[in-house]
């Protein structure tokens, strides 16, 4: 079965960390070949022990420079943590992800609403918060100054101790958060599954179920990805979904006549009364 990603407006793809020009241009010639809107462009990874690989860092800025300069439509996306590092990057990116650890890191959501306000802002759900803790965390960046119509929901999975690599996707939580709010939803399909083998049927369900984009980790040689090298596709095996399933397309526009991007307050206190 093949889906039409055509009307998707936030279809990512990229490595989990940004090691190399070398590492980077067949993904971004991948992304340009297919339309694909956004690159992952990570200069700074959160890793869980301090000898793991940290990312790049603003060393990094002059690969992000080199791939504008051969791959000028493509529009990248790079995780923060701080607000130092958000400086680092802001003028280099289209979309600033904040992180499943840091979805509660209320001073980071405040300065991003401060600095990063006409921009795309992404917010993945951390692995142990609820639908109502989401929604709050994204109303920050709303309170603080980010534009509502910019902010993306990523859902990346729950922790489950049963589940195959101890992690689960929440598809009926990332639909009722776009039934509940008008932002945008996302499925992240690597980190929601940890395992390459789960990736694509997973991204093929996320289609089906008409959220607004994916974001698919992948790397040229998966195996030797400096972090999550478990969950990153070949790009060979990328490329075939993208072609059965992302037709050549203009990015979509967000329809303007939906109402004022805000959380619908009586819904959110509905839920709130019947879950707290
Ligand atoms: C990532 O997308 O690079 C990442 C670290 O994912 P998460 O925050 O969902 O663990
Ligand atoms: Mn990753």
């Amino acid at each position: 079965m093949s889906f039409d990603l055509n009307t998707k407006e936030f279809v990512i793809i990229g490595p989990c960390s940004l090691e190399s020009w070398e590492q980077m241009a067949p993904i971004a010639q991948l992304a340009d070949k297919y339309q694909v809107p956004y690159l992952r462009t990570p200069l700074f990874k959160p890793r869980t022990h301090p000898d793991s690989f940290q990312g790049l860092g603003a060393e990094g800025l002059n690969i992000l420079k080199q791939i504008r300069t051969n791959y000028p439509d493509l529009k990248f996306v790079a995780e923060v943590g701080s607000l130092e590092q958000l400086l680092i990057v802001r003028e280099s990116v289209e979309m600033i992800q904040i992180g499943a650890r840091n979805m509660q890191n209320f001073e980071l959501l405040k300065s991003i609403g401060q600095n990063y306000q006409n921009q795309f802002v992404m917010l993945k759900r951390g692995w142990g918060n609820n639908l109502k803790e989401w929604l709050a965390s994204a109303q920050y960046l709303v309170n603080y100054g980010v534009d509502a119509k910019k902010i993306i929901l990523c859902e990346r999975g729950t922790r489950n101790a049963c589940a195959p690599a101890q992690v689960t996707l929440d598809f009926a939580l990332a639909l009722k958060a776009k039934q509940m709010s008008h932002f945008h939803v996302i499925i992240d399909p690597s980190h929601g599954t940890s395992d390459r083998s789960m990736v694509l049927p997973m991204a093929e369900v996320a289609t089906a179920l008409n959220f607004d984009g994916l974001m698919i980790e992948c790397h040229p040689y998966p195996n030797e990805s400096y972090s999550d090298a478990h969950q990153a596709l070949g790009l060979e095996e990328l490329e075939i979904f993208l072609g059965q399933n992302l037709m050549l397309r203009q990015t979509a526009a967000y329809d303007e006549t939906a109402p004022q991007l805000k959380i619908i307050n009586k819904n959110f206190d509905d839920f709130d009364n019947r879950h707290a």
